[in-house]
């Protein structure tokens, strides 16, 4: 059985997946048809209820990665990241034709206890409501006495296990509300040997199948629907953690533009725009320095931010007075001669 949020639930006749698996069982050319019958139909576009965005660390990590050279451990650990966001985008096209019968929620960060928990997806449909654990592993892996193993031999964290402990957060977050929750495995190049029979999980190819199984048993959803993913929205806290990163401080790190195409620092002033002797390309001096911006007031969000500070990090390019017109035209100037900055 998935983990639900209430035993009263009658799982062998409710639940997406076994029914799933039922059919899944039909003779192939049934089975092609029966997926045809049950595609989603081409309704508006409606964007999700919560848009996913790019963890913090990640984005971070990405800034300082064209600025300081990485450690092992963090590059190791950055394109970690990295694939499972790329994973969890990967799942946010698949479930696109979904979002007009349903309110999704991706990328909830909650609190209970004092305890922070993460769900990657909370679907809301008319009949229940679904939570999803995205994992974009890649490669060949065996699970075993209820541990799983990225083959040959390293074991990893037990993303049931991590399925089980954001169910039960949320199921008392959310005392009177039904929960099913999975597991899905989405990279097609994922291998489990010895996959356990458990409802919770589904792998690659079980995917299409279970989502269309889902979209076939709901009807429209009601007000009471939408306060629902009201409710949950406003529990959700910003993303602000960033440990696992490595230790960087303004003097430390590369000064300068660099390209937008290719990241090199090559770039040279050309009228309005910086011209890139590596790639060719042209970008807008004004839009090259607010890139850079962004990126001064990421990585040191507690910086005020100045004429001189922004010509340094710009490594001096362009000119103070080019930098000083663009901060006054974007950005609020605040205090007096030598204390001005900007907000
Ligand atoms: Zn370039």
């Amino acid at each position: 059985m998935p983990f639900l949020s209430k035993s009263t639930c009658k799982m062998a006749e409710t639940d997406a997946l076994s029914s799933f698996s039922r059919e899944h069982s039909y003779v192939k050319g049934s089975y092609v048809l029966y997926l045809i019958h049950l595609l989603p139909e081409r309704k508006d576009a409606m964007p999700p209820f919560k848009s996913r965005t790019q963890p913090l660390k990640l984005t971070l990590i990405e800034m300082l990665t064209k600025r300081m050279p990485l450690p092992p451990h963090n590059q190791r650990e950055s394109a970690k990241w990295k694939k499972g966001y790329d994973g969890e985008l990967r799942f946010d096209r698949m479930i696109e034709p979904y979002e007009s019968d349903s309110h999704l929620l991706h990328d909830l960060l909650l609190q209970h206890n004092s305890t922070t928990f993460q769900i990657d997806t909370f679907m809301i449909t008319s009949e229940k409501n679904y939570l999803f654990e995205i994992k974009n592993y890649e490669g060949d892996f065996k699970y075993e006495d209820d541990k799983f193993y990225r083959l040959p031999e390293s074991e990893l964290l037990n993303p049931l296990h991590q399925l089980q402990r954001a169910h039960a957060l949320l199921a008392q977050l959310m005392p009177h509300q039904t929960i099913e929750s999975y597991l899905l495995f989405i990279n097609p190049n994922f291998t489990l040997y010895q996959a356990p029979l458990h409802p919770s999980l589904v792998l690659p190819t079980q995917l299409d199948a279970f989502l269309l199984n889902i979209q076939s048993r709901h009807g429209p959803l009601t007000a009471n629907h939408h306060r629902l993913a009201e409710h949950l929205h406003s529990l959700h806290t910003p993303d602000t953690y960033t440990s696992d990163l490595p230790t960087y401080t303004f003097d430390s790190l590369q000064k300068g533009i660099h390209c937008l195409e290719c990241s090199a620092y090559t770039l040279v002033e050309k009228g309005h725009y910086c011209h890139c002797a590596t790639c060719g390309s042209d970008e807008k001096f004004s839009s090259a320095v607010l890139r850079m911006i962004h990126e001064l007031t990421t990585l040191f969000p507690d910086k005020k931010l100045t004429t001189p500070l922004v010509y340094e990090w710009c490594g001096e390019f362009g000119s103070h007075k080019r930098i000083r017109q663009l901060l006054l035209k974007h950005f609020t100037r605040k205090g007096q001669s030598k204390w001005t900055y900007f907000e």
